[in-house]
């Protein structure tokens, strides 16, 4: 795998409604090391509405709040990625997009020519949703569908998802204590993609449902996808850097890899 989007949910990044630093630096670390390893990562972040209420205590429940607090705390965010950049001597980028460009084969084409300069100059993008003129991530997603669109129009081979969960599982593990998580998974049933949307903390708003979808959208377009947790980075340590899967889950059409 050679070009690889890693994505991180709010949850993972949040820590008592702030940035978690180790969690953010543990990330740059990881990033940094894949670099060394000859891969080009484009990481989507999300981050920006929890940084924005750090300075300003806006009623989250309303949406132009959260875009107006993601506006504020999207260059904090950025301010603190490449503080941690910094000690790896690498430069990071903020890229803002929205769904709807991929829509146009011509912005496509701009973000994708702006990408490939910075990736081949080592430049880490730092891809978020451009929440002030679009919400759909930010009603809904958390970004999980917008890195399904970011790996499949950069020419990434994998997406992979850091999540507060360590995969997929049968039924949802945080009611289930029996549920059983799945190594690999190569096909989603309808009623896995419909389910009711859901999610854990104040911060994340996608749930499993938006991972799955974007599951789907990657295999149907010969990608594959990784989910494994963002709180602990052994798992997707092992899976990109051993190629070794001890832990989360695999989306892939091939079942012999995983
Ligand atoms: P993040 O913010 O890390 O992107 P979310 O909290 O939005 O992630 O979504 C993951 C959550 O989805 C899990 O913590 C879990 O409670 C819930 N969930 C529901 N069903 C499942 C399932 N079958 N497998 C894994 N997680 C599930």
């Amino acid at each position: 795998m050679h070009r690889i989007v890693i994505k991180v949910g709010s949850h993972v990044l949040t820590e008592n409604a702030q940035i978690s630093k180790e969690r953010m630096k543990a990330l740059v670390e990881f990033i940094a090391t894949l670099q060394k390893n000859g891969k080009e990562v484009i990481l989507v972040s999300s981050g920006a509405v929890a940084s924005g209420y750090t300075k300003l205590k806006l009623d989250k429940a309303l949406v132009p709040n959260r875009q107006a607090l993601a506006a504020i705390g999207q260059p904090l965010l950025l301010k603190m990625y490449q503080e941690k950049f910094d000690k790896f001597d690498i430069i990071c980028s903020q890229v803002l997009l929205s769904a709807a460009d991929f829509n146009s084969t011509k912005r496509t084409q701009h973000a994708k020519n702006a990408i490939n300069v910075l990736l081949a100059n080592k430049v880490v993008p730092i891809i978020n949703e451009n929440d002030v003129t679009a919400t759909e991530e930010l009603v809904f997603g958390d970004n999980d569908r917008l890195s399904a669109h970011v790996a499949h129009n950069f020419d990434a081979e994998i997406l992979v998802i850091l999540s507060d969960i360590a995969g997929y599982y049968d039924k949802d593990p945080n009611k289930f204590d029996d549920a059983m998580m799945y190594k690999t998974h190569s096909f989603l049933s309808d009623d896995a993609l419909k389910q009711q949307h859901s999610a854990n903390n104040e911060f994340a708003t996608g749930g499993i449902v938006t991972k799955l979808q974007s599951a789907q959208f990657l295999l149907e377009n010969g990608k594959e996808m990784f989910l494994a947790s963002g709180f602990d980075l052994t798992d997707v340590k092992s899976f990109l850097l051993d190629g070794v899967q001890k832990g989360g889950t695999y989306f892939t059409a091939n079942k012999t890899k995983g």
